[in-house]
């Protein structure tokens, strides 16, 4: 498609950082600023591990500083860098660096919670923040918001359905709001008997009928977690309590989010199901500016249907509720043990059930120790966040060394 673009002033040039600039999100960010014809600048770009796709980024977004997480990268990082003007580093000191280079908006779009202390750090620095790393409000969302608020800047939701909400919501004041819903697509094990979901491959987790994405938000989406990380996401973001967030199951992913008022109104987000548009949304804010996203034909979508998901298949979306109504760290908890379950899922060493399980127990077990107090600060979330995260391998290693002696 081809976009009428007039050309840029250069005090209306936006700066931006990247964080995940490798990754999904990333790409897709990357490719807005290509197509912008010079309205963004990148200042910086961040990625993990690794370096050739980092420098080649970097290169062709003309960044000046390259970060990349994992420290053994940095001979090759400052290799494929030589002869250009893009200052490498590499280490978790060095991402943050690039989080606080100035800039006018930083996208967080790093996955897990390896994204907490980067776009903390942004965030404090009084940066605007797209945030597409939902991990950060579930892993630390009070002390998130308290920033924001502190510092005076925004966080603006990535997520697409937040992104819809967000827009449907307008200036309105939470207590003319009814109730706010969030679609899910249902992922690809949606009309699956869960006796086949029970024995579902990473392969199949991962292959998702509507949105390419990460691994980790893949499987994360195959089991309705997602979704729950959505529901505590959008409880920080909003500030609106569990009791008015609904969730209903939309398998086109063509309404993204909708906003019910006290006065039977109701309004939504729609658009095809592409990350560049809420991203693009972000960038801009609060102008709007053209995208060559995929366009919204609803007659050629032809049906639109809306189904109330189902618990008993997709178990990890009723923990992940129930963590959020229960309050205090239980967020934080579900957040750490879900990324140790998802990555032994994917390593094959539990089955897709077992992810909800083994969060369900990290959850329960947390609670009977009284350790799941509502995190004051971001350092406190991590640590809570590490306590998680070493029991839940513990569990793992118990698990394995069991199903060895019954071999
Ligand atoms: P990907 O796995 O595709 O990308 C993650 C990015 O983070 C990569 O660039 C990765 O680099 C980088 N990374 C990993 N660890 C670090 C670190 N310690 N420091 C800096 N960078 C790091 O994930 P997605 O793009 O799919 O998702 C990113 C976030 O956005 C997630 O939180 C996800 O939930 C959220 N999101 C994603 C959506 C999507 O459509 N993909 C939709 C809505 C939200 P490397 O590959 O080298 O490790
Ligand atoms: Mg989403």
């Amino acid at each position: 498609m081809q976009l009428r673009q007039s050309p840029v002033a250069d005090r209306d040039v936006r700066s931006v950082v990247i964080l995940g600039a490798t990754g999904s999100i990333g790409r897709s960010t990357a490719e807005i600023i290509a197509g912008a014809g010079g309205a963004f600048r990148v200042e910086a770009i961040a990625g993990g591990r690794d370096p050739q796709a980092l420098a080649r980024l970097a290169r062709e977004l003309g960044a000046k500083f390259a970060a990349l997480a994992d420290p053994r990268g940095y001979a090759e990082l400052k290799e494929a860098l030589a002869g250009t003007s893009i200052e490498p580093a590499a280490g978790e000191e060095a991402v943050v660096a690039a989080a606080l280079r100035p800039s006018d908006i930083v996208m967080g779009a790093i996955a897990g919670t390896a994204g907490v202390k980067p776009t903390f750090a942004a965030l404090s620095a009084g940066r605007t923040v797209a945030l597409a790393n939902k991990e950060c409000l579930v892993c630390a969302g009070a002390p998130f918001m308290h920033q924001a608020a502190a510092s005076g800047t925004r966080l603006l939701p990535v997520d697409s359905e937040h992104n819809a909400i967000f827009q449907s919501m307008g200036e309105a004041s939470l207590d003319t709001i009814e109730m706010i819903t969030l679609t899910a697509s249902g992922g690809p094990f949606w009309t699956w008997p869960s006796e086949a979901i029970a024995k579902a491959t990473p392969k199949q987790a991962l292959a998702h009928p509507n949105w390419s994405m990460g691994p980790k938000i893949s499987v994360d989406s195959a089991g309705l977690m997602n979704k729950g990380l959505e529901v505590i996401e959008a409880h920080y973001l909003f500030g609106i309590e569990a009791a008015r967030l609904d969730v209903i199951v939309h398998a086109q992913s063509v309404v993204h989010g909708l906003v019910a008022f006290t006065d039977g109104s109701v309004t939504a987000g729609l658009a095809a199901p592409d990350m560049k548009v809420p991203i693009a949304y972000c960038l801009s804010f609060p102008k709007r500016s053209a995208t060559a996203a995929r366009r919204l034909d609803l007659t050629t979508v032809g049906r639109l249907t809306f189904e109330r998901p189902d618990f008993d298949r997709f178990p990890a979306l009723r923990v992940a509720i129930a963590a959020l109504r229960t309050g205090g760290g239980l967020p934080t908890v579900l957040n750490a043990a879900n990324e140790i379950a998802v990555e032994a899922f994917l390593k094959r060493l539990i089955s897709f059930y077992e992810i909800a399980q083994m969060v369900e127990q990290a959850c329960n077990t947390a609670l009977a120790d009284g350790v799941a107090h509502e995190p004051e600060s971001v350092a406190d979330a991590l640590a809570m966040d590490q306590a998680v995260r070493e029991r839940s391998r513990f569990v793992l290693a118990r698990q394995a060394a069991s199903r060895a002696r019954v071999q």
